[in-house]
């Protein structure tokens, strides 16, 4: 069994774009990229019109992948045509989102592909330099990322005159020190500068004024390797691969009380009861689903009887949650939902970078609620307390970290309640030490 097959099983329903290379030896190679239709996509880009190049992602729907979910091609529309100082294009490859791990296999085991999109997107803005920012515990792919880099300057894909077209372009990479905090994408911006990872306060967006104060773009590693299939295939056939609005296909990660857990490529839009039982083989066991994350631990957590949802964005909004990052995380009838929203709480408390009370404060609070109700000494007011405490994060906060960790944890107070009244009424855990690990 190869690297990749030990976590990404596949299915037979999976539509291959942006992973049809993974498995294929030595993949992340320039010689094999090269052999399966590498860089013709920035070859028809650089003889496109660099509006036109905008107006076709545009067009194809395609929207960030990250969590945010906003059109790609607009975002870059918004970077001014003339500016005094230097574009730039940021790659966000921080993925720290508990339950997501789809940027890692892109990076792993097809950094041209990423590569490419991030020279297309350039070109598209004019930017002349370009950065991936990749999260610190990714160290070793950073070795990958940038062997791939090496190999596209000796190829003449990085560097001066890119094939022949007047274009420069240069590349490098960035790691991260760890802090979830820094995929939020000022914050990641400050960090790249070498300043505290804080967020700014927006506007300013970074399309305006982004790194060093130029107008930057910053999209997520699945974004960008969506580009130069978008560029190859056409918005139209792009488009046409997921729902309106919401083009394309999707990594999602299946993780949790799972049977076949691992990351598969899915038209946006797919059925998420499909996509457990007929993707992921159904609840680990034979077990009963009770709930399930369906973008990453930041998101409202959708009952059983909420998953005939259609994953994408707009759907799953519909639906009182959010696509996210992809994660989709499944939790069986044994699954503590006290102890899930105390893991997910405890993340966010020791992730919160500090900067505004409510998020401060507020996960902090959550967290030690929540902790001390799942030891057995809770209070029967704590759940209206925790959903206060919560609430009073939500909206409240600078940047969206304070909104990700009120979220899951409302959905849970509200939609699990049973579940932090049986502990009372025991004064345990009544699943013991049973529980899906999220965070
Ligand atoms: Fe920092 Fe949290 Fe405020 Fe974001 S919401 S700025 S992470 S304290």
């Amino acid at each position: 069994m190869s690297d990749y097959e030990n976590y990404a099983k596949g299915s037979p329903l999976e539509v291959k774009v942006i992973s049809k290379r993974f498995g294929i030896p030595n993949s992340a190679s320039i010689d094999v990229y090269l052999q399966h239709d590498g860089y013709k996509a920035l070859q028809k880009a650089l003889g496109m019109k660099p509006d036109d190049v905008i107006n076709e992602v545009k067009n194809s729907g395609l929207r960030g992948r990250g969590g945010a979910g906003f059109n790609a091609g607009m975002k870059w529309s918004f970077v001014p045509k003339q500016s005094s100082k230097p574009k730039y294009v940021v790659c966000n490859a921080d993925e720290s989102e508990p339950g997501t791990c789809k940027d890692r296999p892109l990076m792993e085991y097809d950094p041209h592909q990423l590569i490419e999109g991030i020279l297309i997107a350039g070109y598209a803005i004019q930017s002349q330099q370009g950065f991936i920012y990749i999260r610190g515990e990714y160290r070793y792919l950073m070795e990958i990322v940038d062997r791939a880099i090496e190999e596209a300057y000796a190829r003449g894909y990085l560097g001066k005159n890119i094939l022949g077209s007047g274009f420069n372009f240069d590349l490098c990479t960035h790691t991260g020190a760890g802090a979830y905090e820094c995929g939020e994408e000022t914050a990641l911006l400050n960090s790249l500068e070498g300043l505290r990872g804080y967020p700014r306060v927006k506007p300013p967006f970074p399309a305006v004024v982004g790194l060093y104060g130029g107008p930057t773009i910053i999209n997520n590693v699945e974004t960008l390797s969506n580009v130069p299939h978008i560029i190859l295939n056409g918005a139209e056939w792009y488009a046409k691969l997921g729902t309106p609005k919401n083009g394309g296909t999707r990594l999602f990660c299946l993780s949790g009380c799972i049977a076949r857990p691992g990351v598969y490529e899915l038209p946006m839009g797919f059925p998420l009861r499909r996509m457990i039982e007929e993707v992921g083989g159904g609840v680990l066991g034979g077990k009963k689903l009770k709930g399930v994350i369906p973008g990453g631990s930041s998101c409202p957590v959708l009952t059983a009887d909420e998953i005939d949802v259609a994953m994408d964005y707009d759907s799953v909004a519909k639906a009182g949650s959010m696509l996210g990052s992809g994660g989709v995380v499944v939790l069986d009838e044994d699954t503590c939902m006290v102890k899930v929203a105390q893991r997910i709480a405890k993340f966010y408390a020791h992730e919160s970078c500090g900067w505004c009370v409510p998020c401060r404060e507020g996960t902090a609070w959550l967290k030690n609620l929540l902790t001390r109700f799942h030891s057995g000494a809770g209070v029967e007011d704590d759940v209206d307390t925790g959903l206060d405490v919560a609430l009073n994060i939500l909206g409240k906060t600078l940047c969206p970290l304070g909104d990700a960790a009120a979220m899951p944890a409302i959905s849970i107070f509200k939609k699990f309640r049973h579940e932090f009244e049986e502990h009372l009424r025991l004064g345990r855990c009544p699943y013991e030490k049973r529980t899906v690990s999220v965070a």
